[in-house]
């Protein structure tokens, strides 16, 4: 069994040496990416468009290149982080090889959780993708303290979709920190993009590593 989401705890998690050698988003300044929602078997997912230049979201895992080909929301979360008061959303960034042939990996998610805050700047990216503008990825992501982006701080394990078929092929990425995101904003994506959520699976002989 392989099978996800699981619970993700600092304590449970080995510290990696050098978290880059494993996985490293790129951090593209000017990338916009549009593309549209597609309502597939009851999941919505807004399908990223093809890039049209060389700025588009790409990451490299295990030294092979990945690019962002959907985005989804769930609209409870289905990763849980650490202890204490859950998130309200997740978010994944669903990553597929860059170029045909062999890769570590079928598919690499980045999940992003999310808190309900009607006070916290709200993420831009979220904001952009209710409203069906054009979005830099980037801007999912969670703010540390400083205001920096954190792209680097994430835990990571080797699990499964969390929809029918429940392949076991995805290599997951799920960020320590949350972003935030107000009701209004989540509104439109709730009612018009709706994705389903799965309870927590059993971690088994599964090792999670983390980078902080
Ligand atoms: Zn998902």
């Amino acid at each position: 069994m392989g099978q996800s989401p699981i619970e993700l705890y600092e304590t449970d998690a080995l510290t990696l040496a050098c978290g880059t050698d494993l996985f490293e988003i790129d951090d593209p300044k000017d990338c916009k990416i549009s593309g549209k929602f597609k309502t597939e078997k009851g999941h919505a997912n807004f399908l990223v468009d093809p890039p049209e230049k060389d700025h588009f979201p790409e990451l490299t895992f295990r030294g092979t290149r990945y690019q962002l080909a959907k985005i989804h929301l769930h609209t409870h979360p289905e990763h849980v982080v650490g202890e204490g008061e859950q998130a309200k959303y997740e978010i994944h960034l669903i990553h597929v090889p860059k170029r045909g042939g062999a890769a570590p990996s079928p598919l690499v998610v980045i999940g992003i959780l999310y808190t309900l805050d009607e006070k916290a700047p709200a993420n831009p990216g979220v904001k952009c993708l209710c409203n069906k503008i054009k979005i830099n990825p980037i801007d999912f992501f969670p703010l540390l303290e400083d205001g920096q982006t954190d792209l680097v701080n994430w835990y990571h394990y080797e699990g499964s979709l969390t929809t029918f078929p429940y392949s076991e092929n995805v290599s997951w990425f799920v960020m320590r920190d949350r972003g935030s995101i107000t009701n209004a904003e989540i509104a439109p994506l709730q009612t018009g993009e709706p994705q389903d959520y799965r309870k927590v699976q059993p971690l088994d002989r599964r090792l999670i590593v983390r980078s902080f």
